[in-house]
C-alpha cells in the first residue's frame, strides 16, 4: 500500500520524509493561475526518488467548457504540465472534470474532453497517463456523479484516460462509498489514484472541504475499503500540515494493517 499526501512544492521530497510518506503530489505552478510550470531544478532527484511523484494540475483548467476563452488555453496548459510532470517522473498529473456552463449542452462537454486528448495526440502525444478526477459541486460538473462519468469515458476511454477517485468529493458530491470502487471499475476499467480525504460536510452538498480522517463526516473504514479494493496508490490532501498529515497517513496504514 502506497500512501502519500498533497505537499507543498518548494522541498516534496523533504516533506514526503517528515510525512513518513512513499508518494508525493504538489502544483508545478500557481493552482490559480495561467501560467506554464517552469523546469524544477529538483527534476534528477525527484525522478530517481523512491518516493512516487504526482502532479496537481491547476484548477484554472476547464477543458470540457464551451467558453473557448476557457477551452483552448486550458487544453495547451494541460499539455504543458503534462509535459513538466514528465520532466520530473510524475507517474500522472490529475486534473478536475471541469463543468459546462447553465443552460450550455452538456454532450458538447463531453466531446470538448475528447478533442482534448485527440489534440494532444496531434502535438506529439501524451508523454504521462491523465488522470480525470471526480469533483464535488455544481449542477453541469462533468465528473461529479457517475452517470455524467459514463458518458465522459463513453468519449475518452479510447485514449487511455485514466483516473483519481477522491472520497470527498464522492461523498459530498452525492456518490456512496460503499462498494464505489467497482461501480467507478464498470466505467472506467481503472483506478489510477486515490484522493483520501474525510468531508467537513454532509453526503450531496455540493461542497468541497476536505478535512482530516476520521474527523468529517466519512467512516475512514469506508475509505480504507476503497483504497484495498481499487489496489491503488493513496494521497491524502488534508488539513493541518506535517501533522494532520502524518496522522492520517499512518491511520491509514493501521486500518489497512500494512
Ligand atoms: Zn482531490
Amino acid at each position: 500500500m502506497r500512501i502519500g499526501a498533497h505537499v507543498d512544492p518548494a522541498e516534496p521530497l523533504d516533506a514526503a520524509a517528515a510525512r513518513g510518506a512513499d508518494a508525493v503530489q504538489f502544483f508545478l505552478a500557481d493552482p490559480q493561475g495561467w501560467k506554464s510550470p517552469a523546469a524544477r531544478p529538483d527534476a534528477e532527484a525527484l525522478k530517481t526518488s523512491d518516493v512516487d511523484v504526482y502532479i496537481h494540475a491547476p484548477y484554472v483548467i476547464n477543458v470540457a467548457t464551451l467558453n473557448n476563452r476557457i477551452r483552448i488555453p486550458s487544453r495547451k496548459l494541460l499539455l504543458a504540465h503534462a509535459r513538466a510532470a514528465a520532466a520530473v517522473g510524475a507517474k500522472g498529473l490529475i486534473v478536475h472534470g471541469g463543468h459546462v456552463n447553465a443552460g450550455d449542452d452538456i454532450a458538447v462537454g463531453f466531446d470538448n474532453w475528447r478533442k482534448t486528448f485527440a489534440y494532444a495526440e496531434k502535438e506529439g502525444g501524451l508523454p504521462l497517463p491523465i488522470l480525470i478526477e471526480n469533483t464535488a459541486g455544481g449542477d453541469h460538473a462533468i465528473a461529479r456523479r457517475f452517470d455524467n462519468l459514463k458518458r465522459l469515458w463513453d468519449a475518452v476511454g479510447e485514449f487511455g484516460a485514466g483516473f483519481c477517485l477522491d472520497t470527498c468529493h464522492a461523498h459530498a458530491g452525492g456518490e456512496e462509498l460503499l462498494d464505489i470502487v467497482d461501480r467507478v471499475k464498470s466505467i472506467t476499467g481503472r483506478i489510477d489514484l486515490i484522493h483520501a480525504n474525510d468531508s467537513k460536510d454532509t453526503f450531496d452538498s455540493g461542497r468541497d472541504r476536505h478535512d482530516n480522517l476520521g474527523n468529517g463526516k466519512i467512516d475512514p473504514e469506508l475509505v480504507v475499503a476503497a483504497i484495498r479494493a481499487a489496489d491503488a496508490p493513496a494521497i491524502v490532501e488534508t488539513p493541518g500540515g506535517v501533522e494532520g498529515q502524518t496522522a492520517d497517513i499512518a491511520l491509514l496504514r493501521e486500518k489497512a494493517g500494512s
